[in-house]
């Protein structure tokens, strides 16, 4: 509540201007990795003005329209050929609120209501509604709404300081599933390859072919939360496309509207499909704005920009160089431990420069003097402190817009490179 935050005026490109007239080069594409094309796309403000000419609003319920209708068939088509029904929420919390309700209608369709419980790994973040909340294993994200939080089960990170081959994950994963009674699992939720909870970070194959193994020999689904990685954030159209194992149902958002509207989907194969039309027919609970002609026209006009300017490809060419440059460049400092790069979804681990491994004491809070120092060096990055979980440290995220050019994108990587050395500095003085 004491944050003082200054006032947003316009966006050009990768550049904000503040009410007070200051230039801020935006690293994190709208702070949450929403805005991979930047702000003003003329193509996409002129959609979405011709789309809100015609009509806006209308429920699903009543009619559908054509913008729905081809947004769903061009993301089966382009985005997710793997892929066999589309359906549109309005954020990421609801796509992986929808994709939760999908998982758990297939199982009961089909008899099993025994299966509701989910097994996840711990350190994420799949929103904040109830049930997207619960996912996660986060005591930092859950208190004080715990009594609200369905008990699900929760495996830790197979990270370097964990599990870095990914064989105490499968284990966890095998105690958790005796503990629970395979029959009561509905499904495996994660990020493929996740955002703000640990950026760019994901199990290493092993943990990806254990995981397959299991769901064969178990029954239960994998659903993907790409809220940040689909629509092409890490160099492909979705993350899945990068592992060696697919997932059943998969959860989209940021990208999909890129800023210019609010718009998710949740994306299933066809025999999650297959269970409810051959059961009730019915998939009935949804929102007020999910699939509206503005929202869905929006979507079609960002996909026509990726696929135009052939973004995702960009991304996929220009990710490696990106965390190559910004790996070297900060080489020499001893509060960093490790740059994660996938695509443009960069993450850098922060340490305890004193020995290079704990991590950094919790009450210096140095991911939000991280973003401060940022903000004083013109450059918007969003850092996170989730010490209180124990699965990692202060860490800080960059996700530039896919249309950041290579000027932007190494002016980016020189200002965090001057933040973490005022930081380092100003970490050390605290120290001593
Ligand atoms: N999943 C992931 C991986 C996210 O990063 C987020 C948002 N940060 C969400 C889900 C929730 O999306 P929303 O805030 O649009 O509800």
């Amino acid at each position: 509540m004491d944050l003082d935050y200054p006032q947003i005026e316009r966006g050009d490109g990768v550049w904000l201007t503040t009410a007070d007239g200051r230039r801020i080069l935006d690293a994190c594409s709208g702070g949450a990795m929403v805005a991979c094309l930047g702000y003003g796309t003329p193509e996409v403000v002129e959609a979405a003005v011709a789309q809100a000419e015609r009509i806006s609003y209308f429920y699903n319920h009543h009619f559908t329209s054509e913008p729905q209708e081809r947004l769903a068939d061009r993301l089966l088509e382009i985005v997710a050929p793997e892929m066999a029904r589309v359906r549109f929420v309005s954020e990421g919390s609801e796509a992986n609120e929808t994709a939760l309700q999908l998982a758990r209608l297939y199982h009961v369709e089909q008899g099993r209501t025994d299966r509701w419980r989910v097994i996840s790994p711990a350190q994420a973040y799949h929103g904040s509604t109830m049930g997207a909340l619960a996912l996660s294993g986060r005591r930092s994200l859950h208190e004080p709404y715990a009594p609200y939080l369905a008990d699900h089960l929760h495996i830790p990170p197979s990270t370097w300081r964990f599990d870095p081959t990914g064989e105490a994950a499968l284990e966890e994963l095998d105690r958790r599933l005796e503990e629970a009674g395979p029959g009561s699992v509905a499904a495996f939720v994660c990020e493929p390859i996740s955002a703000a909870a640990l950026p760019a970070y994901s199990p290493p194959d092993h943990f990806w072919q254990g995981l397959d193994e299991r769901r064969r020999e178990h029954g239960f689904l994998i659903c993907f939360d790409e809220v940040v990685t689909g629509m092409g954030r890490v160099g492909t159209w979705l993350a899945a496309h990068q592992l060696p194992i697919e997932p059943d149902i998969v959860a989209i958002g940021k990208g999909l509207g890129a800023g210019y509207a609010p718009l998710g989907a949740v994306l299933c194969r066809q025999e999650i499909y297959d269970a409810i039309d051959r059961g009730s027919r019915e998939f009935d609970l949804g929102h007020t704005w999910d699939g509206a002609p503005l929202s869905t026209a929006i979507g079609n006009a960002v996909l026509d920009v990726l696929v135009e300017r052939r973004l995702v490809q960009h991304v996929h060419d220009r990710g490696p160089g990106l965390r190559d440059g910004l790996a070297k460049v900060l080489e020499d400092l001893a509060i960093v431990r490790e740059v994660r790069g996938r695509g443009f979804l960069l993450g850098v681990e922060l340490v305890d420069p004193r020995d290079g491994v704990s991590f950094l004491p919790t009450e210096l809070d140095v991911a939000s003097i991280v973003d401060d120092t940022a903000f004083a060096h013109e450059l918007l990055v969003t850092s996170s402190h989730p010490q209180a979980d124990g699965f990692a440290g202060d860490q800080v995220l960059l996700a530039p817009a896919y249309v950041s050019s290579d000027e932007e994108l190494t002016e980016m990587v020189e200002r965090l490179r001057d933040t973490l050395v005022d930081v380092q500095r100003a970490v050390e003085e605290a120290l001593a």
